[in-house]
């Protein structure tokens, strides 16, 4: 099978549509069969926001998903109504995958070459960043010398991934030149079959007793 058979759709107006994950309109572009055999559904393919969704379902990871599709003869096309709307069923709330809690218990310390939080020392102190760490549950990631976790953790306590980013030190600003440096924990560990569905970072103190102000930035 030739490596470029299957590519992502050029533009043209109207050919984005809204992601199967984040559900954002016109961010979607979809990966379409240069032979014109196979019909993929319209969860295949990648949305724009790259960072803030990632969502990138491959040919490649549909074909593992759906292994009888290139072995009938028609391409799978008989199939493809029922998956498409299988896979209607299953977006907009697909069954997330979490990340487990050993991985981000191992990532709750070496803050020492954490970035932000040797900043925010020299701000707030050792103690009061060290309990501001523990309770938004930041992490520490080795990418780049010394990076942070921020960590998603939803209202049942399961974490849904980590989004690492690098801070210079002195000024707690990101660093953003030559380039953003932003990853995911998710994409670092090339978790098969991930299914990525984000929630908001520090939601898991929403199951505090409190009256505490909530604010979203
Ligand atoms: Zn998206």
């Amino acid at each position: 099978m030739s490596e470029y058979r299957f590519h992502l759709q050029k533009y043209r107006y109207g050919s984005k549509i809204s992601c199967p994950n984040c559900c954002k309109s016109r961010c979607f572009v979809r990966y379409v069969d240069e032979e014109g055999t196979i019909q993929f559904p319209d969860t295949v393919g990648k949305c724009d926001h790259e960072n803030s969704c990632g969502y990138h379902y491959t040919p490649r990871k549909y074909f593992r998903d759906n292994p009888d599709v290139l072995s009938q003869p028609d391409g799978g096309r008989a199939d493809r109504r029922i998956l498409s709307r299988a896979a209607g069923r299953e977006t907009p709330h697909p069954v997330p995958s979490f990340i487990s809690a050993d991985v981000v218990g191992r990532s709750l310390s070496h803050y020492e070459i954490n970035p932000l939080y040797r900043y925010l020392c020299q701000t707030f102190g050792e103690e009061e960043t060290l309990r501001l760490f523990r309770l938004y549950s930041i992490g520490t990631s080795p990418k780049w010398g010394g990076a942070i976790i921020f960590w998603q953790t939803d209202r049942s306590g399961q974490v849904r991934t980590g989004k690492i980013m690098l801070y210079d030190s002195a000024t707690g600003h990101r660093i953003k030149e030559p380039r953003a440096y932003v990853s995911w924990v998710h994409s670092e560990l090339h978790l098969p079959d991930f299914r990525l569905r984000q929630c908001l970072f520090g939601e898991h103190l929403l199951n505090r007793a409190t009256s505490a102000p909530v604010m979203l930035v």
